[in-house]
């Protein structure tokens, strides 16, 4: 029998480890925290019963993924619940925008960029399954649907600045903002479209749901499929080097890069060595818990019904914070990202009581406190919440990596999303997942955390990837 040993139990580390057992290779996981699950865990972070998402809150691709199709999670408890408003940006004065699942209602809350706003975003939208399918991978590959994929490129290739140009109500562009904003970077570098677009579509298509019960419920069950085919599971169990391993076939690290480098570098070629280690890191997040008596009081009435609510004003303000944090400095107006997940899952309050997560983008390593930053941009859009909270709990860049050290410096992403390390990867070649050279006896060394295609997000498909780059290379050697 095969055997195989993973390093860390985020989705995709979980991915990996269910993919290879169902496959009949016997698998361990090794989890340095005394938890799996990694960037989807939950906790009652404020007030006891108040059910917080550690870190990931809404899984747009939690139900498109391939891996999503071929395992099914519902029998081992994961249930998705959904908000009828996607996603809003309140701005001042009360006024708005939002997004919901039809992109023909959404559009005619956009005025005179109703037009554009379906031209943009239905071909995509649309087609999101097989579009999914493409961009779900490797970007090198050759694709099924490459007219669908095209309709993705030829959006997704632009600066998100140049997007924002299609646009001219402040709605429109504030929207648009509000979903660029998630990669972490400059609106002005090509590519940097490629995220928003595909967030935005698939809320279109499917929604960005919540896990019932926590994102913790996602990678419990996948713990759960994982030991009924045979898997095990050590927590509380950080490996520093690979030779304190037992002798395996197959060792996945689902690790940041610079982790990597440091855990199996002694047996990996030189130049795997120097792009790992080369791995540039992106700004980071300062997250913020709160639990809130009677929830949030905005002025902008959608934002009420929204699952998440986008916090950096006008498209102009919210192009200048990014481009503030990824120069290395602090905006006073950072972008932030809240989540409501109770509107969709009532079981994370209690009674009145509701929690609410919520992370500013700040610098990569920022020692300061975002805390009164957040509540300022809350309580700018929804003045009065400040006296409903009743607890918060901060947790900064050197919190969240001591949690999770995926995200050094506090970035989430576990890397930046700049156009050469998006589509690549840390060691660029025809397979980004495998670091020791094919051919190579034992073991076969792999990457299948976050850093790798697709990239970031709680759907298990860099894990499902890796894996399966695994067993063809396992079948091949007989
Ligand atoms: C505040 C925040 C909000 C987010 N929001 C969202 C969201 O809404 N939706 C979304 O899809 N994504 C979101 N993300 C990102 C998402 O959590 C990550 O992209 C995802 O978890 C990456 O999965 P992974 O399996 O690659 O690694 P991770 O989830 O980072 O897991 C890696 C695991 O490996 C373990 N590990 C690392 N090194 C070792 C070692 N040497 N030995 C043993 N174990 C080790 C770690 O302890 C960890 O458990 C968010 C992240 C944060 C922090």
């Amino acid at each position: 029998m095969k055997t195989a040993a993973v390093v860390g139990s985020g989705p995709n580390g979980l991915a990996a480890a269910i993919s290879l057992a169902a496959a009949g290779v016997s698998v361990t996981v090794y989890e340095a925290e005394d938890r799996v699950g990694g960037g989807a865990r939950s906790s009652d972070l404020t007030l006891p019963g108040l059910i917080h998402d550690e870190c990931s809150s809404h899984h747009a691709f939690g139900l498109a993924s391939q891996f999503a199709r071929k395992f099914d999670l519902a029998q081992h408890g994961l249930e998705w619940a959904y908000t009828d408003v996607e996603f809003s940006h309140p701005l001042d004065d009360g006024r708005g925008a939002h997004a919901v699942r039809s992109v023909v209602e959404t559009s005619r809350t956009l005025g005179s960029d109703a037009e554009q706003y379906r031209r943009f975003f239905s071909p995509v939208a649309s087609r999101m399954p097989t579009i999914a399918d493409e961009f779900l991978q490797s970007l090198v590959h050759v694709p099924r649907h490459p007219i669908h994929l095209a309709t993705l490129g030829m959006r997704a290739a632009l600066p998100a600045a140049a997007v924002a140009k299609y646009f001219r109500t402040d709605e429109a562009r504030a929207l648009w903002s509000g979903v660029a904003a998630h990669t972490f970077g400059p609106f002005d570098v090509p590519l940097s479209a490629a995220i928003g677009t595909s967030l935005a579509s698939a809320a279109h298509y499917y929604g960005w749901p919540v896990a019932v019960g926590g994102s913790g419920r996602i990678t419990s069950a996948m713990e759960s499929l994982l030991l009924t085919l045979g898997g095990r599971v050590e927590t509380g169990h950080r490996i520093d080097d690979a030779r304190e391993l037992a002798a395996v076939d197959v060792l996945m690290l689902n690790t940041g890069p610079a982790e990597a480098a440091r855990i199996a570098g002694a047996s990996l070629p030189r130049r795997a060595v120097r792009g790992l280690k080369r791995w540039k890191n992106g700004p980071a997040a300062f997250k913020l818990a709160l639990a809130v008596d009677g929830g949030i009081p905005w002025s902008y009435d959608p934002s009420r019904r929204a699952g998440t609510v986008h916090l950096s004003g006008t498209y102009e303000e919210t192009a200048f914070a990014e481009s503030e944090t990824a120069r290395g400095r602090m905006p006073e107006r950072p972008f932030v990202l809240l989540a409501q997940q109770h509107l969709a899952d009532p079981t994370r309050g209690r009674g009145s009581v509701v929690p609410i997560d919520c992370y500013a983008h700040v610098p990569a390593g920022f020692t300061g406190d975002a805390t009164e930053a957040i509540l300022a941009q809350i309580e700018r859009f929804a003045p009065g919440t400040r006296d409903r909270i009743l607890a918060l709990t901060p947790r900064g860049t050197a919190a969240i990596e001591a949690l999770n050290s995926n995200f050094v410096g506090g970035d989430i992403l576990t890397g930046r999303k700049d156009p050469l390390q998006l589509v690549f990867g840390p060691v660029p070649g025809l397979n980004p997942y495998r670091l020791s050279p094919p051919g190579n006896d034992h073991p076969g060394i792999y990457l299948c955390s976050a850093a790798v295609p697709p990239g970031p997000g709680a759907h298990g498909m860099c894990g499902y990837l890796a894996a399966r780059q695994s067993l063809k290379e396992i079948h091949q050697k007989g």
